[in-house]
Order: structure tokens, then C-alpha cells, then sequence
């Protein structure tokens, strides 16, 4: 059966890399969520005092840094340089630092590139915010995730109380504004919905309504090959 690639774009918390991870299983493909890509370079932009407005240093940081994605049992971990990185990039340090990395445009270049290479052959799920829009513009399937910012700022607390962040409401609520502020504003590849993109509003849809609808929709999309 043909393989195509599904691409999955939308706001910061809304579930994005889940949909992503279970659409992979559900139809044994790759599944990429490339924010833990652009959350590793930050983890080392910060562990190294890059300067984000020094395009060499930048550069630099860049060609020493090594990203590979490792599927365990729990889904993808993120190593970088060999280490794992998983837990680390999910920090508040890193989330609050994130959106103006990525916003950087040799930052940008360097992960589309990687990330080209890891969907060249195709019988890929891959989530980000410049994923239809750039990364594969000919994506066979794009859908695009929103919920509303109550919803998504409950979701992303719950999801750092639980493993053990000592958080606020409010925090995660202001940094969720901030990065949709950043990525919707940034010239290089601003975070939009493609044309022909598939808009889902999971607010009021349980994970599995969501999979169910989007595995219909890919159904059809490799039928249609
Ligand atoms: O998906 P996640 O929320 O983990 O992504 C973290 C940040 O990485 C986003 O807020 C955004 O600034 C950046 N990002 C991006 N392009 C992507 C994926 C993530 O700019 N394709």
C-alpha cells in the first residue's frame, strides 16, 4: 500500500505530538514531533550561553549539535548528542526560551533540512507549526489542531503536575500566549493553517473521537494514492 505523509501544524498544547504518536502506531508509520527537536537545540543554546543575535555563534552551536529519535516502550525520546534529553526540554526554562530560538532563520533552515530527510521515503506522522506550510507543502494530509486557550493551559498544567513540575496555572497559561504570540508574529515561517488543510477543534473531543476522526481521514487520503 502507498505511503503518503501527514503533516500536523497547529497552536502550542494542543495535543499535537498525541494525535501524532497514535496516528503513527495506528497506521505503523514514523512519527516526529520536530518541537522536541527545536526544544533540544534550546536546551543546548542554554546549557552553552549561545547568543541568540550572533548568527556565527549560532552556526557554530549548530554544527555541534547531533539529534536522533528513539522509540521506546513510553513513545519517542529525543537524544541529543547521544544523551537523552526527554524529560529536559520539557522544563519551563526551555519553554520559555523555545519560540525565540526557533524563530531564529539558521536555527529554522538546519531543522527543516533534518527533518526533510527523516520524511524522504515517506510513511511519516509529523507535527510542528510549519509542517504543511513548509517542511512538505505537498503533504498528501494536513490537519490543523486548535482548542481554546483554557482548554489547551489546563491540559499543559495537568501534563507538568503530573510529572512532578512545580508550576502555576497561571504561568503555563502566559507562557502558552506568549509562544502563540511569538510563532504566529515571526517572519521566517509564521505558524499558520495551510489552504488545504483540515481544521480540528479538539476542545470538546476526547483523544480517541480525535484519532478516529483523523484515522478516517487518512484512510481515505492512501486509498485515494
Ligand atoms: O510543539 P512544541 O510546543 O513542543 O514546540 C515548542 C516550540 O517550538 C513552539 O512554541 C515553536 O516556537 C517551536 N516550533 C516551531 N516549528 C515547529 C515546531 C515547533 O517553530 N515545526
Amino acid at each position: 500500500m502507498k505511503k503518503i505523509i501527514i503533516a500536523i501544524d497547529g497552536h502550542s498544547s494542543t495535543g499535537k505530538s498525541t494525535l501524532a504518536r497514535a496516528l503513527g502506531e495506528a497506521l505503523g508509520y514514523k512519527y516526529i514531533s520536530t518541537g522536541d527537536m527545536y526544544r533540544a537545540v534550546t536546551l543546548y543554546f542554554l546549557r552553552h550561553g549561545v547568543p541568540l543575535d550572533d548568527p556565527e555563534a549560532v552556526r557554530q552551536a549548530l554544527s555541534q549539535i547531533r539529534l536522533e529519535f528513539e522509540t521506546g516502550p513510553n513513545g519517542n525520546r529525543i537524544l541529543m548528542n547521544g544523551q537523552d534529553v526527554q524529560d529536559e526540554i520539557r522544563s519551563m526554562e526551555v519553554a520559555d526560551m523555545v519560540s525565540q530560538v526557533a524563530a531564529i532563520p539558521e536555527v529554522r533552515r538546519e531543522m527543516v533540512r533534518q527533518q526533510r530527510l527523516i520524511g524522504r521515503d515517506k510513511g511519516v506522522v509529523m507535527d510542528g507549526r510549519d509542517i504543511g506550510t513548509v517542511v512538505f507543502p505537498d503533504a498528501e494530509l494536513k490537519i490543523f489542531l486548535t482548542a481554546s486557550p483554557e482548554v489547551r493551559a489546563r491540559r499543559r498544567y495537568e501534563e507538568l503536575r503530573a510529572q512532578g513540575m512545580d508550576v502555576s496555572l497561571d504561568e503555563v497559561r502566559r507562557n502558552i500566549e506568549a509562544r502563540d504570540r511569538i510563532d504566529s508574529t515571526r517572519e521566517d515561517s509564521p505558524l499558520r493553517m495551510a489552504d488545504d488543510a483540515v481544521l480540528i477543534d479538539n476542545s470538546k473531543l476526547t483523544p480517541q473521537e480525535q484519532l478516529n476522526r483523523a484515522l478516517a481521514l487518512a484512510r481515505a487520503r492512501i486509498e485515494d494514492c
